[in-house]
């Protein structure tokens, strides 16, 4: 196909009447009707003086209009981007001047603050519902390589930063989802529309008429849970915390969810734990995927691979993707070693919308994209991701990657979650903290407990010397562990 329009027209005939979105109350629409009103949103943005080229900025739920309204503006050249209903105010303009839509369409009910004066803003009460016949999208010449999304980070690092893809590259993510993609799949979409999870796999679905099946919002384990069961789900996907949710769902098990063929955990590590869990409980493969909003496919684990692959790893190259480990400088280090991720293919974002500069310091000399996360290779060439480079601390000179630590102390029965951060003391650098969420409030672990479930499975630096119990972890919009929070609380509060 050579372009988003094009391959949506085709889907429309091959695919008919067959779902392609339904939302969490049971309303849908098919495929034809998707392409129909996607039309007609088409003839209206034309209309508004919204044309190629242009940004439209979506701040609608997951679900029908959010997707007629993608596809509509991929017709017509326009590109797309959405706002996470989770951002706060100063989110939502850093977003929005960062993208400069030339329109917003926008749910006044859904509680996002408001847009900055001197936006147009059109409300998804007075978006076009019913596609007038026969009606025809004005020719605008599209290639492969024009925008057709920008796709904002989670911000689990600074200010969100918008990840822009091509035609190109939404071709190329259909080409490397491996098990996670089979014709007429009913796919439950977890992530938030925004994100890559949603934004980047448009042409994944339509190559396979794919029905994406949206997340209850607000979501919950019960919710989950009916939605797998009576939309007939195949592919179920999840963040960590809600797979684990899901488990703890009286009921849950192979034969209440006999349509499930596979299930995916993306966007955040995996507890060992957790992932032996699933399969123990739901009779099915759980793979492994690694992606980020700058490459919403780099790494995955496929159904067969051995346990240690499966637990420990998040699997080898997906098709299309070259991944490196290396040195600061960007040489490769030795298989076994921890270095930097660095990656390349045809799944890479182009670039961060309207930021040059960002946008040139991302790549390397060899045009690798320079991932932020550290991680090393097995001898079977799977990746192991030990954190991100801006987690790890030195303590004493030994350098200490907290993910590694939670993954143990996690497992300590008194602990329910866990996030290590670094704190700056005099004398030795910087001491580990362990923020912990108590399985029981009234039996919490001592730092005394931690210490020596610690010390009997890691080297001695990686104790933590310091125990901060919480009633929960705070969360980013995308329900990552937001670490700077917990970096505010330690500077405010000095040991
Ligand atoms: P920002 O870039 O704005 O700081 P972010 O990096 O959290 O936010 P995303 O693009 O949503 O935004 O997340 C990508 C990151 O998530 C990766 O760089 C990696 O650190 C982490 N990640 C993704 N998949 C996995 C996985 N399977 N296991 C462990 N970590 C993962
Ligand atoms: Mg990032």
């Amino acid at each position: 196909f050579a372009n988003t329009r094009d391959l949506l027209e085709t889907a429309a005939l091959a695919y008919g009447d067959r779902d392609a979105y339904v939302e969490a109350d049971g309303s849908r629409i098919g495929f034809a009707d998707w392409v129909a009103r996607a039309r007609a949103v088409a003839v209206d943005l034309l209309a508004r003086g919204v044309g190629k080229g242009d940004v439209v900025a979506l701040m609608l739920p997951a679900g029908i209009d959010y997707a007629v309204c993608y596809a509509g503006a991929a017709m017509i050249g326009a590109i797309t981007t959405g706002l996470n209903p989770r951002l706060g105010p100063l989110e939502v303009s850093g977003v929005l001047a960062k993208a400069a839509p030339a329109l917003v369409i926008r749910d006044e009910d859904l509680g996002l603050p408001p847009v900055p004066a001197g936006l147009d803003v059109l409300p998804r009460s007075a978006l076009p519902t019913i596609a007038p016949s026969g009606i025809a999208v004005p020719y605008v010449p599209l290639g492969r390589s024009d925008p057709v999304a920008i796709i904002f980070t989670s911000g689990t690092t600074g200010l969100p930063k918008g990840a822009w893809f091509d035609a190109d590259n939404l071709a190329a993510f259909s080409r490397s989802a491996g098990v996670m993609s089979a014709p007429f799949d009913r796919r439950l979409t977890a992530t938030p529309f925004p994100h890559a999870g949603y934004m980047a796999k448009l042409w994944d679905q339509l190559v396979w008429g794919i029905a994406l099946v949206a997340s209850p919002v607000p979501w919950s384990a019960t919710r989950m849970y009916e939605v797998l069961r009576s939309q007939r789900i195949t592919v179920g996907g999840g963040v960590p915390t809600q797979w684990a949710k899901l488990l703890d769902e009286p009921g849950v098990s192979r034969e209440s969810l006999p349509h499930l063929r596979v299930g995916v955990v993306a966007t955040a590590p995996a507890p060992p734990e957790l992932v032996e869990r699933t399969a123990a409980r739901l009779g099915v493969p759980l793979v492994v995927r690694y992606a980020m909003t700058e490459s919403p496919s780099i790494c995955g684990t496929e159904p067969g691979d051995p346990p240690e692959v499966l637990f420990r790893t998040v699997g080898r190259p997906q098709h299309g993707m070259s991944v490196r480990v290396t040195d600061d400088a960007g040489r490769p280090v030795p298989t076994g070693e921890i270095g930097r991720v660095r990656l390349a293919g045809d799944c890479v974002m182009r670039g961060y919308w309207r930021e040059p500069e960002l946008s040139t310091a991302a790549y390397d000399e060899d045009g690798f994209f320079v991932s932020g996360d550290l991680g090393r290779f097995t001898a079977e060439g799977n990746l192991q991701l030990v954190g991100r480079t801006d987690d790890l601390y030195i303590r004493g000179g030994f350098n200490v990657h907290p993910l590694e630590v939670e993954h143990v102390l996690t497992e300590h029965p008194r602990v329910r979650e866990v996030a290590v951060v670094g704190e700056p003391t005099p004398v030795i650098g910087e001491t580990g903290v362990a923020f912990v969420v108590p399985t029981h409030a009234d039996s919490p672990p001592s730092l005394d407990d931690l210490r020596r479930w610690s010390l009997d499975r890691l080297a001695d630096y990686k104790a933590p010397d310091r125990l901060v119990l919480l009633d929960e972890l705070p969360t980013t919009a995308m329900q990552k562990t937001d670490r700077g929070r917990l970096r505010a609380y330690l500077e405010a509060h000095p040991a």
